[in-house]
């Protein structure tokens, strides 16, 4: 796998995919920010919670990984949180893992700081310090899971970096504090400055988690080789280190953020709805 990647914007002139994901990831970092504030403040709580356990009037939205931790280790089934688990889970298994490119906060701050960092280094090459075996995902989700059932605690509750962001803003609205915990996001956007997306590639469970499901999910970036030149831009642009001209966007590594689509001036790229499932040797990827 590459170790680099050009941090200049994409030379494409249809750039509408960058515009709408970046501000769909502000909106839903403004909305854990104004959440507690309309709530403690305002009273105002039609929207309660933040991305572990989400509550829109009657609509309960549950993070995956957390209920099946819960049910994992209480051995138990609520079926309230089964019912809350189902929205996220229908939407990871059709379109992928949008919740990782399109809504998470931790996806927001390694945004921002990969903008300033492409701002701070113009057009020199960035050199992505820290390129590891993408199979490290799979192995961090079976690893969280079974130390939580050794543990006998649902570890990703209390330290899921995506749910801390919204668990710190809470703590700050209701109890002027924060958590020791929230530390973790600190490490995550630090690590952000020497290389890519780092925690999302290699060590989210959640994304982990969201990435198999979505597997044999319909939208897919399409390679049309019949338009490919073979220049790269893609490779380079994939924030998850991903070859989309080898045809890795079908690999449940993709999480469909439209970069490459976006940096092709041949448009040999585009999202294609699948009528039928992805084949199964592109399931899980087989390339490190
Ligand atoms: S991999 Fe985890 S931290 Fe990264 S975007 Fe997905 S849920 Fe958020
Ligand atoms: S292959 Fe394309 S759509 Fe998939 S993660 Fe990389 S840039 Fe995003």
């Amino acid at each position: 796998m590459k170790g680099t990647a050009l941090e200049s914007p994409p030379k494409s002139s249809d750039r509408s995919l960058r515009t709408m994901r970046r501000c769909l990831l502000a909106a839903a970092f403004l909305l854990l920010i104004l959440t507690p504030l309309l709530n403690y403040y305002a009273g105002i709580t039609f929207i309660q919670g933040w991305y572990q356990s989400l509550g829109i009037g009657e609509l309960r939205l549950i993070s995956p990984l957390e209920g099946l931790e819960s049910i994992l280790v209480s051995r138990q089934i609520y079926v309230p949180v089964l019912i809350g688990m189902l929205a996220p889970l229908v939407l990871a298994a059709l379109l992928g893992r949008v919740f990782c490119s399109w809504v998470c906060p931790i996806s927001f701050l390694a945004e921002a700081v990969a903008t300033l960092r492409a701002w701070i280094m113009r057009k020199k090459r960035f050199h992505d310090r820290l390129v590891l075996g993408k199979r490290l995902l799979w192995y961090a989700l079976v690893g969280e899971l079974l130390l939580s059932l050794v543990l006998g605690a649902p570890l990703f509750v209390f330290l899921s970096p995506p749910g801390l962001v919204g668990r710190e803003l809470m703590l700050a609205v209701y109890s002027h504090r924060l958590a020791w915990e929230g530390i973790l996001v600190v490490g995550i956007v630090v690590l952000e400055l020497l290389t890519r997306r780092f925690y999302c590639r290699y060590f989210c469970p959640l994304g982990a988690l969201l990435a198999l499901v979505g597997a044999k999910r319909r939208l897919v970036v399409a390679h049309r080789p019949d338009r490919c030149t073979g220049c790269a831009r893609c490779a380079q642009a994939c924030p998850l280190g991903l070859r989309p001209e080898l045809g890795e966007t079908r690999t449940a590594y993709c999480w469909n953020c439209g970069t490459c689509i976006e940096s092709c001036p041949d448009r040999a790229l585009q999202f294609t709805w699948q009528t039928s499932t992805l084949p199964l040797s592109n399931e899980i990827g087989n390339k490190d």
